[in-house]
């Protein structure tokens, strides 16, 4: 069995959900098809529920009036009059309850991330009740199943954390029947369900995720994450136009890609995989036939000798702590972690130079109020500490993370890194080689990240593939040769 996702672009109108629907049809066994929402439509729900928020009635209306239209415009590509009819009758619901929500929004003044998560919700609904419609239209028996019913997380609403056995437990009681009924299932990507039973949503980009979570609850044989491009590439393309895809990484490394901003996987879409040692697979609905990016255990990789990939991660801070008594290191590194898990911080990298007494933290703040608000909260958690301790940090901070087994296992490769973006005119801010040796990452400014993405780009990966192409005799050659020989 193979959980397939379809991302935003790949359900993004009535054509792409039918390219998506002749893929899931391709299978030779009915799969699980996880859905996003229609491109676009999740960022219109949250413009939706902060309008409401807001109390701007007249602006949530209008937003939630093109939430509408993007799906009676999908709707009206169903291919069957009672099928189109059922879906309309299901959607009608579904925006009555967007209705009713985004009303408790404005009557309340203010957006909780519950009500933000049960607005948002209704994008992945709508697709799955749109995406089996169509398959059924097409004659492949396909059901919908709302995901808040499997998979079970906590109540940590905008970023919920899954729980995994009940997870299996629950995919298995409501999937497995249906499958075994010969029907296709789609579920809807990105959300979950909290013990009290209300909707949460896993974090954007959260549908990866969902894939990976049912792959290993159903003991899946694959999961293909189906997108708009043709794999992972060697770059952001959006940053490097000429990035090439990456044909084969391990989940170390795609994991690190993941971490480190390639939005192309949501950074925890590799974990459960990883459990039960899943393959993924990265494809593009725009070219089905291409091979895309294969994802499996470490061993399984070929060569691994080069860098494969650079990714880019911004909105960071780079806290720096400074202590003058060795044995005071442990208490403040404490205090830090404290502070940094009581506001939900996430710490991306750590380091520590132990003559200076210095540590320093990478944390992805963005959400969190800057330097102001985290250096502020620092130095007040650590005022009253009986040590001496001084907290510097810097805002507008972007990592780069060069990725690549072989290549960044070998110490020679970090200071080649920090020769590439020195000529290339990059400040480093820190530098550190990750304990995996999956990973070198470099803290810059984040004005200088596209540059920094780029030389290192054209130096470890263009010009490895350009020496490549030149070692590879070419045919007209061989053919030379060979006549010479004959
Ligand atoms: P989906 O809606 O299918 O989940 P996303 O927009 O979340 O798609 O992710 C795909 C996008 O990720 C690509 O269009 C690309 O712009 C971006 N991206 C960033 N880094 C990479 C990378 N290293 N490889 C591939 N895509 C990347
Ligand atoms: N629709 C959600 C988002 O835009 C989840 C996803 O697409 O993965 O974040
Ligand atoms: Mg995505």
């Amino acid at each position: 069995m193979i959980v397939l996702k379809f991302g935003g672009t790949s359900v993004g109108d009535v054509g792409r959900v039918r390219e998506a629907a002749a893929i899931v049809e391709g299978q030779p066994r009915p799969p699980v098809a996880v859905v996003s929402a229609v491109g676009g439509v999740t960022n219109l729900l949250l413009e939706a529920a902060r309008a409401a928020g807001a109390r701007d009635a007249a602006r949530a209306e209008t937003v939630s009036a093109l939430v509408r239209e993007r799906h009676l415009g999908v709707a009206a590509g169903i291919g069957d009059d009672e099928e189109r009819m059922a879906a309309l009758a299901e959607l009608d619901q579904l925006h009555a309850a967007l209705e009713d929500a985004l009303a408790d929004v404005l009557t309340a003044g203010e957006l909780t991330h519950r009500d933000s998560d049960r607005i948002v919700a209704t994008g992945e609904k709508a697709m799955s009740v749109l995406m089996a419609a169509t398959l059924r239209a097409r004659g492949t028996p396909a059901v919908h199943v709302f995901a808040d019913r499997v998979i079970a997380t906590d109540g940590r609403h905008g970023a919920a954390r899954p729980d995994r056995p009940r997870t299996r437990q629950q995919a298995q009681a409501v999937i497995c029947p249906m499958l075994e009924a010969g029907l296709t299932v789609v579920v809807t990507g990105f959300i979950g369900g909290a013990p009290d039973g209300a909707t949460t949503t896993l974090g954007r980009g959260g549908s990866d995720y969902t894939a990976t979570l049912l792959g290993a609850a159903l003991d899946a044989d694959e999961v293909q994450i189906w997108t708009d491009v043709p794999g992972v590439l060697s770059a952001d393309p959006r940053q490097v136009p000429d990035a090439r895809v990456v044909a084969q990484i391990s989940y170390d490394e795609a994991q690190e890609l993941a971490h480190f901003g390639a939005k192309v996987l949501h950074p925890r879409t590799i974990r459960p995989a990883v459990a039960r040692n899943i393959p993924v697979r990265i494809l593009s609905t725009f070219a089905p036939r291409q091979p895309g990016t294969l994802v499996t255990r470490e061993e399984e990789v070929p060569g691994g000798e080069g860098l494969k990939a650079v990714t880019a991660l911004r909105g960071l801070l780079l806290l720096a702590v400074d202590v003058p008594e060795l044995e005071d290191l442990a208490g403040a590194s404490a205090k830090v972690f404290g502070v940094l898990a009581e506001d939900g911080i996430e710490v991306l990298s750590v380091s520590q130079a132990s003559s200076r007494r210095r540590m320093t933290y990478l944390v992805d703040a963005g959400a969190h109020g800057g330097c102001a608000r985290v250096g502020s909260r620092l130095a007040g958690a650590l005022d009253g500490a009986d040590f001496e301790v001084e907290v510097a940090c810097t805002q507008d901070v972007a990592v780069v993370a060069a990725v690549g087994a072989g290549a960044a296992a070998r110490p020679a490769t970090l200071s080649r890194v920090l020769d590439v973006l020195a000529g290339a005119n990059v400040p480093v801010l820190s530098a550190s080689q990750q304990e995996s040796n999956v990973a070198l990452v470099a803290a810059v400014p984040a004005a200088d990240v596209d540059r920094a993405v780029r030389a290192l780009h054209d130096a470890f990966i263009r010009s490895h593939a350009a020496n490549a192409r030149n070692r590879r005799p070419r045919r007209q050659e061989l053919l030379a040769e060979s006549v010479r020989v004959g």
